[in-house]
């Protein structure tokens, strides 16, 4: 296990790593720093050839000891290259199908992360704040775990995503309002009652771990970082994540340059990607208007500054925000189940329609190669 601190990249604060959910100096989210020089090369390359799921990437995970490992054979999901819509846009796109994962979504990576570093610090019981997949994947951790599990998650939610979180036993939360209603009630009764708090929005710092192996077997499936990245946003973990899982790869000389960054959000519930589109630096919360995104429908209201980290990274990375509208999404979920043979939810199928959006607006260059986040299955919506 080579993860050695908590960092502030705001400040520049590093403490131990512990079950610490923001920066003790300025408040901000924290980050997993690791002694990459105690990390070889070869190993990493070993592991890019050998991992079959997500914990054969162990040694660039937080985890000391794998006998608190808490897995349900996650990750290892398939890349394929689509056979229509790539072509009729002219690019090289292929999907990152994240449905195969234990619970149809891709929060199965930083729960997986989430739930085993929590163990392992001591917790005895966990929470999270979701639009539903999130809890319905913790809550299935927990259970294989066997700790007690709260799952706190906006009223609007799926009804599938809420009963498969019940199903594996998880206590359920209903708040009325909004996700970021749901946000602040985890928090406080985390801070109450001391359940580790597994939200993946930044606030827990071991999730992002799980997200960046995306980029890893990515690396491994083509050989090198594709020209684009695209990913559907709540607060965005998942694609700084997936970033900072090529960033490593190219510090240990296995990709020779960083993929372009797009973020994704359902223009009834844009936060970061109207920031980007008015070329602002700051991410300020939104009012949440009707969507059928609901996965993705984050008004990040209370903590914004999430918001401002994903837009500093897309920019970071050259790449772009997109605002996709309701009938754009509703057209692609259906192109991509006909057309690709893929049934899946309404916030992946943002990312798909921000295909044509790009190339119009010439972010995206005829031939390049795009890989399309495809992060939960359309049963589940
Ligand atoms: C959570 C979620 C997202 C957004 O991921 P974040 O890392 O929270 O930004 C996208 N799509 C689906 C289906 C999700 O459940
Ligand atoms: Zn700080």
């Amino acid at each position: 296990m080579h993860a050695d601190a908590l960092l502030c990249e705001e400040c520049g604060w590093r403490g131990p790593l512990a079950l610490r959910y923001d920066c003790p100096d300025c408040g901000y989210s924290l980050s997993v720093g690791y002694d990459y020089q105690a990390v070889s090369a070869q190993d990493v390359r070993d592991a890019l050839c050998a991992a079959r799921e997500l914990w054969g990437f162990r040694l660039l995970l937080p985890l000391r000891d794998t006998k608190h490992k808490v897995s349900l054979h996650e990750g290892g999901t398939p890349l394929m290259k689509s056979t229509a819509i790539g072509k009729e846009h002219g690019v090289d796109l292929y999907f990152k199908d994240e449905t195969r994962n234990p619970t149809c979504s891709f929060k199965d990576r930083p729960n997986t992360v989430g739930i085993s570093v929590a163990l392992e610090l001591g917790a005895s019981a966990v929470a999270i704040a979701s639009t539903g997949n999130g809890a319905a994947s913790l809550a299935a951790y927990a259970a294989k775990a066997g700790v007690p599990c709260r799952v706190f998650v906006p009223e609007q939610t799926s009804k599938r995503k809420v009963r498969q979180a019940v199903a594996h036993g998880a206590e359920l939360v209903k708040a009325p309002g909004s996700y970021s209603d749901a946000f602040r009630m985890c928090k406080e009764a985390c801070l109450q009652n001391g359940w580790a708090n597994c939200t993946s929005t930044y606030l827990n710092p071991y999730t992002l771990e799980g997200d960046k192996t995306i980029a890893y077997e990515v690396c491994a499936r083509m050989g090198g970082a594709p020209d684009w990245v695209i990913v559907p946003l709540g607060a965005g973990p998942m694609l700084a994540g997936i970033y900072k899982g090529f960033v490593e790869l190219r510090a240990f000389g296995l990709v020779d340059r960083l993929p372009k960054m797009a973020g994704v959000q359902a223009a009834n519930c844009s936060p970061i990607t109207t920031a980007f589109e008015q070329g602002r630096d700051e991410v300020t919360p939104v009012e949440v208007f009707d969507t059928v995104a609901h996965a993705i429908a984050d008004p990040l209201t209370g903590y914004e500054r999430d918001g401002t980290r994903t837009l500093r990274c897309i920019r970071r990375s050259d790449g772009c925000g997109v605002s996709i509208p309701e009938y754009l999404i509703k057209d692609f979920a259906v192109l991509v189940a006909r057309d690709e043979g893929i049934y899946i939810e309404a916030s992946s199928a943002a990312a798909v329609a921000a295909v044509p959006l790009m190339r119009q607006r010439g972010f995206l260059s005829e031939g390049e190669s795009v890989v399309a986040i495809i992060t939960g299955h359309g049963l589940k919506d």
